[in-house]
């Protein structure tokens, strides 16, 4: 997972997880570890309520909001705790967009999976019917985050 400097957001390269103080690379302040803005991105893979699998984008904001809001906010801590509770979770809901990045993590199950939140376009290139925004039911079966 990657750390960004509060101060001068400069990305860091050597941040050690679960260090308590870090020295920032660019600004070169020593501040304690948990003042580093985590930023994580990645990849998942998640079986879907119709028995499909479907890869999606994991967003920074979707990821640090769900785990703020679910009193989990220490895993930001530990990219491997994340990948583990996201893995163990057996149902979460995911709001994506088109291209497939998810833009928000919600525990349990949608009512209406894949009920489009907005009204569905088509596109007249391709003949497909898509919907901009999309809640899905899923299960997560792979994650993996980039660094
Ligand atoms: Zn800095």
């Amino acid at each position: 997972m990657q750390r960004r400097c509060s101060a001068c957001h400069a990305r860091q390269e050597a941040f050690a997880e679960k260090s308590t103080l870090h020295r920032c690379e660019g600004c070169k302040l020593k501040q304690a570890a948990s003042a580093f803005v985590p930023f994580c991105s990645g990849k998942a893979l998640v079986a879907t309520t119709d028995a499909e699998q479907r890869g999606f984008q994991l967003t920074n904001s979707a990821l640090c909001n769900y785990l703020r809001r679910e009193g989990l906010a220490d895993l930001l801590l530990d990219s491997e705790a994340i990948e583990e509770h996201l893995l163990e979770s057996r149902e979460l809901t995911l709001t994506v967009n088109e291209d497939r990045y998810v833009e928000a993590i919600e525990r349990g199950s949608a009512e209406q999976p894949l009920a489009p939140q907005q009204p569905e376009e088509r596109d007249s290139s391709s003949g497909l019917t898509f919907s901009s925004v999309y809640r899905i039911s899923s299960h997560v079966l792979m994650v993996m985050f980039l660094s």
